[in-house]
């Protein structure tokens, strides 16, 4: 399917779904792996993911068109775009888009990167934190010395060399 295609496929739900035109680009993106796919603030593009068509056909893809053009109708209406926002919630149920984009097989999501580390003040050993953690709850697991908590300089990644994934 081309870019042209989906750009048709995009207006005919936007039209039918929404009841509103669909006004800017839609393209396909080979590289969005770990999501279906994304919309652009600040362009108001939609991408969707080629590979989430190779993978679960059509019907699917509709699903995630839908996910995306419920964050571009609401944005461009200056309502709540966001997935926790109210008007996104309801609006996808409405129309019947996808909640989650499904990843691909394979693909994990980009995990979040360790920001702290929790250091024992007796015997210096280490844990690693992604969110702030009052080190007064925990004690060391080695000796039971007490901890302070230290924000890491380089967020490091707990596994995947992870690539960006953006906004979806
Ligand atoms: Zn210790
Ligand atoms: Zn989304």
């Amino acid at each position: 399917m081309t870019d042209e295609e989906l750009q048709a496929w995009v207006e005919r739900v936007s039209l039918r779904d929404f009841g509103r035109p669909f006004l800017h680009r839609a393209r396909f993106n080979s590289r969005l792996r770990s999501t279906g796919g994304r919309y652009f603030m600040h362009s108001h593009d939609i991408e969707i993911s080629s590979r989430q068509l190779e993978a679960f056909g059509p019907e699917e893809v509709e699903k995630i068109i839908k996910h995306e053009l419920c964050h571009y109708h609401l944005h461009l209406q200056r309502k709540g775009f966001r997935h926790r926002d109210r008007d996104f919630k309801e609006l996808l149920r409405k129309v019947g888009g996808t909640r989650h984009c499904a990843p691909l097989p394979g693909v994990r999501r980009r995990s979040e990167p360790y920001r702290y580390k929790l250091v024992c003040v007796d015997c210096r050993t280490a844990y690693l934190r992604k969110r702030k953690t009052n080190p007064r709850r925990y004690l060391c697991g080695v000796c039971r010395g007490r901890l302070k908590l230290v924000p890491l300089e380089t967020p490091a990644r707990p596994d995947w060399p992870g690539r960006s994934t953006g906004p979806h």
